[in-house]
């Protein structure tokens, strides 16, 4: 085997556990359960989670996606998360290589998958990452500048506080307009606000992250296509009307993070072509 496999390998089981993780967050963030104490019990019968069920992907594909002691079944949601985090890592390190510009960058992503995973469950984007992450994409800004192409930690700082701004100030405007045009449809389906507060300090934490306008348009961009492509698909198939915006602002970062430039430079060709 050579260096890269061995590399590549390491970094994905360190993906699935970080997934592992980040399933304890998603189960009791929104409970307001202490994330970093207490073992894992089974959600339908509470008995403890032995440490060899708890193997990432591996104890649910052995137990067959059923509890060991109520065999009832386990959400296909925990391998899913382990596999997306073992995945993103190993895209991330693929992307950035062995650099702190990768781990960043898979950190941040990690974040995104509990606020997913989460809005998509409950419709909240919660606090609890958002604002830590708002503060840790400030700091990392200044600790690795390469993250926003400059050697200068001001600078890099700088941008992330403008990135923050911007992203807040792009969403607070759609909401504002969302407002004025839709609200009879909004007061019929009992909602306040077309855009909601969670998804605010979102875009501020992934404005601080991206750190450009540039990258916050493609984040803008994207988000609201794949929104309307699987939210047309959810309203066709399920019928619900309200669809959580969280899952594709996080997933529209992502792709900006890591092909932003590529995205930008092809719709720049478009441009020129014409
Ligand atoms: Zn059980």
């Amino acid at each position: 085997m050579n260096i890269s496999a061995v590399l590549g390998s390491a970094v994905f089981l360190l993906g699935l556990m970080v997934g592992s993780f980040l399933n304890v967050c998603i189960w009791r963030l929104p409970d307001g359960e202490q994330v970093v104490r207490g073992r894992s019990h089974c959600r339908a019968c509470r008995q403890t989670i032995p440490w060899f069920d708890n193997v990432p992907l591996l104890s649910f594909l052995l137990l067959r996606g059923r509890c060991r002691f109520c065999r009832l079944r386990i959400s296909w949601i925990y391998p899913a998360v382990e596999l997306a985090a073992g995945l993103l890592f190993l895209a991330v390190l693929n992307r950035f290589g062995p650099t702190f510009t990768a781990l960043a960058v898979g950190i941040f992503g990690a974040a995104l998958i509990v606020i997913s995973v989460v809005d998509a469950q409950t419709m909240m984007i919660p606090d609890e990452i958002t604002k830590p992450g708002l503060g840790a994409a400030l700091g990392v800004s200044f600790l690795v500048p390469s993250l926003h192409g400059t050697a200068n930690r001001w600078e890099s700082l700088g941008l992330s506080f403008l990135g923050a701004l911007t992203g807040w100030g792009l969403i607070f405007g759609m909401a504002f307009a969302g407002r004025l045009l839709f609200r009879k449809k909004l007061k019929a389906m009992g909602e306040e606000e077309a855009v909601g507060g969670g998804d605010l300090k979102l875009m501020a934490m992934v404005g601080a992250g991206i750190g450009s306008a540039k990258g916050l348009l493609v984040v803008l961009f994207l988000a609201p296509l794949l929104g309307s492509l699987i939210g047309l698909t959810m309203k066709i198939r399920f019928h619900r009307d309200l669809i959580p915006y969280g899952p594709f602002l996080s997933l529209g970062t992502l792709i900006a993070l890591f092909w932003g430039d590529s995205i930008i430079g092809w719709y720049r060709g478009l441009l020129i072509g014409y």
